[in-house]
């Protein structure tokens, strides 16, 4: 079968009504499902209850039946950006089905370097709370704001309260920061 592009809702719809089996397909829909049906629509078969037709072309449950001749086309969209197996089962499973549709774009994605590397990048490390504290001062975020009319400032806040102290600086040098934390920090040697 030569691979035709479906440029419009149009020619979906025509390939819809001239592709053999989702022509069949749609006539059953529409007047009954005969007790048994050849094992090439057995597929179709097993979801008769859940398919539909609409303006000419068939939906399972709310994704559109892509008839045969634009699976080339419609796989070639899903794999412009590359996106690896996952993205491109989840972007399908939103919209569009047809039997094998899976296996398909596994098989894309299994010929395709740029796909596989994704699918290679580790998983992405899960976020850790920050432990629950029992005391003020005992854990601070400190960070530099600016600049703003030519200052910087230290902004640093107390975990457990909230308590902000916030200093003007010349620039977010170490010595000028470590000038500013210490007018904060009480210095134990003169208490
Ligand atoms: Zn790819």
């Amino acid at each position: 079968m030569t691979p035709v592009r479906p440029r419009t809702t149009v020619q979906l719809l025509q390939f819809t009504d001239r592709h053999g089996q989702l022509a069949t397909v749609r006539h059953y829909v529409l007047s009954g499902w005969p007790r048994e049906v050849d094992s090439e629509l057995r597929h179709y078969w097993n979801r008769r209850h859940e398919l539909s037709a609409l303006g000419g072309c068939v939906l399972w449950e709310s994704r559109v039946i892509i008839p045969q001749k634009a699976w080339p086309r419609v796989l070639e969209e899903l794999h412009v950006a590359h996106p690896g197996v996952s993205r491109m089962k989840s972007l399908a499973r939103s919209y569009i089905w047809w039997p094998g549709l899976d296996a398909d774009i596994e098989k894309i994605a299994k010929s395709c370097g740029t796909c596989k590397g994704h699918q290679r990048s580790p998983p992405k490390a899960p976020l850790h709370p920050w432990a629950q504290l029992e005391r003020a001062w005992s854990r601070l975020h400190i960070d530099f704001a600016g600049p703003f009319l030519e200052r910087w400032f230290v902004i640093l806040s107390d975990a457990y309260c909230t308590w902000l102290e916030v200093k003007p600086m010349s620039s977010p040098a170490t010595g000028p920061t470590i000038r500013v934390l210490q007018s904060i920090f009480c210095d134990p040697r003169t208490t």
